[in-house]
């Protein structure tokens, strides 16, 4: 008799933090954050960021982050990737 069920799916669905060098795994009972980026509503790359909420953090696209030095850290890739797409734009001349 097998005790235990390995292969029964986890009680929540699994999340693992987007931030730069971490990739520490969420616990159910831990206060997340959720980070994604939109171009849609203001027709420039925004940055959103919003406290855990279980039916976002199930979108497509949503980051999953584990605290805020890893929030100021996909924020900090975020601007960097800006500034470098505009830098790219001058010196293509367009
Ligand atoms: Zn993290």
């Amino acid at each position: 008799m097998k005790i235990g069920n390995s292969e029964a799916a986890p009680p929540y669905p699994f999340y693992r933090c987007a931030g730069p060098n971490c990739g520490q795994l969420k616990n159910a009972s831990d206060r997340w954050w959720l980070m994604w980026t939109s171009i849609a509503e203001f027709k420039q790359p925004v940055l959103y960021l919003s406290s855990w909420d279980d039916d976002l953090a199930q979108l497509e696209g949503t980051l999953h982050v584990c605290g805020e030095l890893c929030a100021q850290k996909l924020q900090s890739q975020f601007m960097g990737n800006i500034r470098e797409s505009q830098l790219r734009r001058i010196a293509e001349g367009s």
